[in-house]
């Protein structure tokens, strides 16, 4: 059965927790009060705990408040960023050029196996986008069927890409297709639609984001970490309290240490074996490359 993005699910009496992306079910309601439990990952719940740690990210990211097991499952147990919204309008983007791990390219090249099935899904959406190549073997790997879905959206160009908006007077929810969404004004015009284009509200945005960049220049566990598929979270109000605004980073399940002795900026090129996870324009090349080199 396909779910559709966002789940809605009833927290508490009269209280709707709002889920943008991600699976349905991976998470539900708190232990504790004010918090939220996320089916556990490992490489999440150590990246929480340091983040958590980092004085520069306070406030940036939600509050870990352990592990809990329900019915034989464990969960990470977080801040709920939702709980002090009044009826709440939420965006998550989803940030970085780069949405793999170097390891699942090297893993690519050894263990790869020929989808004819997502040839064929590749060509429903672009008939033009296989190269001779696959046109002749009529199949793909699984990681070119996901470079070419994010070469879809504004992942490639932009390094960043909306996953989802629910904007609250909008009871279908999210109303546009934001997996094939790469035109940066139609992005533009959806971020003004989601703040209503509400001046007061865009310059908290901007002075929140402000302070995140400054912070995540000073954090040490910035510089030793490879995010990788993780989001901003922005949220406002909408009943009584208009114009309360934050945004937090979220989603951590990639994110891991670069090897020792390794630091990143964040900002160079990617190459393999650097682990820079923002420029990334010769990615869907090198994993061509790769990938003709194993055929031959
Ligand atoms: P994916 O990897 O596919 O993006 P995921 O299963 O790792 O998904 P997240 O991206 O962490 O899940 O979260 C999915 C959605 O759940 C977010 O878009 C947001 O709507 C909501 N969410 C996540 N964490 C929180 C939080 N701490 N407080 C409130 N809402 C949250
Ligand atoms: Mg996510
Ligand atoms: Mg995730």
């Amino acid at each position: 059965m396909i779910m559709w993005s966002p789940f809605v699910q009833i927290y508490r009496k009269k209280y709707p927790w709002i889920q943008l992306a991600g699976h349905h079910g991976s998470f539900r309601q708190g232990v504790e009060a004010g918090t939220i439990l996320k089916k556990l990952a490992m490489p999440e719940r150590i990246a929480l705990e340091k983040l958590n740690e980092d004085p520069f990210l306070e406030g940036f990211v939600p509050k870990f408040s352990g592990v809990q097991t329900i019915n034989g499952e464990e969960y990470i147990q977080m801040q709920d960023l939702l709980r002090d919204f009044d009826n709440p309008s939420l965006m998550d983007i989803k940030i970085g050029l780069r949405t793999f791990h170097e390891e699942e390219i090297v893993h690519a090249r050894y263990k790869t196996k020929w989808r004819k099935d997502l040839y064929e899904k590749m060509c429903a959406v672009d008939p033009k986008a296989p190269t001779d190549e696959e046109n002749e073997l009529t199949a793909i790997s699984k990681y070119r069927y996901m470079a070419f879905r994010e070469s879809q959206t504004s992942t490639v160009d932009l390094g960043f890409r909306i996953e989802g908006i629910k904007v609250s007077h909008n009871t279908e929810g999210v109303s546009k297709d934001f997996k094939t969404m790469k035109d940066k004004d139609k992005i533009i015009d959806c971020i003004f639609e989601f703040s209503r284009f509400d001046q007061t509200l865009l310059a908290t945005y901007i002075s929140r984001l402000k302070e995140l960049l400054i912070r995540l220049q000073q954090s040490p566990f910035i510089e030793k970490n490879q995010l990788i598929g993780s989001s901003l979270l922005f949220v406002h109000s909408n009943g009584a309290i208009t114009n309360k605004a934050n945004l937090w980073m979220i989603d951590f399940g990639k994110t891991i240490p670069v090897p020792p002795r390794i630091k990143i900026n964040h900002k160079s090129e990617w190459k393999p074996g650097n682990y820079e996870d923002v420029k990334q324009s010769s990615f869907t090349r090198i994993q061509q490359q790769e990938e003709s080199k194993l055929k031959k």
